[in-house]
């Protein structure tokens, strides 16, 4: 069914539902045209936190954005409030598929008829998310990684996604200083995920076999990759128990997936080495809270 387009995109809010990590970074983006930004959290804080996150960060990044103007920021506790004549609303609460199931249910019925409704979910496609929404043709993936670091987006359609929307954000997008990438069909962690996914796996079946350690490997990586980066790095950063809730899902998806990578994480995760979030896991180096390193979970 072909979805309602919304018009006057340029004076109309945005709404971002969930305010934390990756939420306020999609609203520093999207806050760069002049138009409102409303941030909603059912955390009071973490909406505020988000708007003085923003509001740091502008002044360094609007000069990179063609034409860039700071948009008023708003933070509300109230959801009728933050979609309120809103033409592109994005979700970016936990990683959880029953609670982004439910926020996208609501955001349906509370929205306006030609707003767009996008989900952050680097996991679960927009398609296993909208069982009870129903306008589903208007509601798609738009996967940020880590801006204004990391400024690639993959937007991705279900099959029920009306394609103009798909087009109108391909175009709209770039406005913002973010670089789209369309996603052509349906997937299970979108491209670069997967892609990296399979990177992650193969990392850690070397180190199950004893073929080598993590540190090694990373040096190794990073000396014919370039950069600084490694897995082994990168899966501290990002949190061991999250990485192996994504392995665990790819697993339930695409049956055959070997398991000593799994078996590796959980012997880890047992021992509560969780990452830089609890100061050990593949390294024990880290002394600070975790940051913003990783741009690929
Ligand atoms: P986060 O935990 O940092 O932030 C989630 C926020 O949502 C919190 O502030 C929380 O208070 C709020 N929240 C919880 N329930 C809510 C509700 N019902 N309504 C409104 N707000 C609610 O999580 P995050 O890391 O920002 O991840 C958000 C999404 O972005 C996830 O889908 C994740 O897969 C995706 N993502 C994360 C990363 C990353 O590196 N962290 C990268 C790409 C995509």
């Amino acid at each position: 069914m072909a979805a309602l387009i919304p018009d006057n995109i340029a004076t109309r809010p945005i709404a971002i539902i969930g305010a934390g990590t990756l939420g306020r970074r999609i609203g520093l983006m999207l806050c760069t045209q002049g138009a409102e930004v409303r941030l909603y959290d059912t955390r009071p804080a973490s909406a505020q936190q988000a708007v003085d996150y923003i509001g740091g960060a502008l002044p360094a990044l609007l000069p990179t954005i063609a034409n860039g103007r700071a948009g008023p920021l708003v933070a509300t506790s109230d959801l009728p409030t933050a979609v309120e004549d809103a033409w592109l609303i994005i979700e970016a609460v936990p990683e959880i598929p029953n609670l982004k199931r439910s926020v996208l249910a609501n955001l349906d019925k509370l929205a306006p008829g030609d707003a767009i409704i996008a989900s952050n979910s680097s996991s679960y496609p927009s398609g296993e998310l909208i069982a009870d929404v129903r306008n589903v043709e208007r509601v798609l993936t738009t996967h940020f990684y880590m801006p204004p670091r990391v400024l690639p987006v993959e937007v991705m359609a279900s099959d029920k996604t009306d394609d103009a929307i798909v087009q109108l954000l391909m175009r709209q997008l770039p406005l913002y200083g973010v670089i789209p990438f369309q996603v052509r069909k349906e997937s299970v962690g979108l491209i670069f995920n997967r892609v990296w996914a399979a990177i992650k796996r193969e990392s850690l079946e070397v180190v199950a076999e004893g073929v080598t350690t993590p540190e090694e490997l990373d040096t190794l990586f990073n000396l014919i990759v370039g950069g600084s980066f490694g897995p082994f790095r990168n899966m501290d950063q990002v949190g061991l128990d999250v990485v192996l809730a994504i392995e665990e899902h790819y697993a339930q998806t695409r049956p055959g997936l070997p398991e000593a990578p799994r078996d590796l994480l959980k012997r880890y995760v047992e021992k509560g080495r969780l990452g830089v979030k609890t100061g050990h896991g593949f390294y024990d180096d880290y002394d600070a809270p975790a940051g913003a390193g990783g741009a690929a979970s």
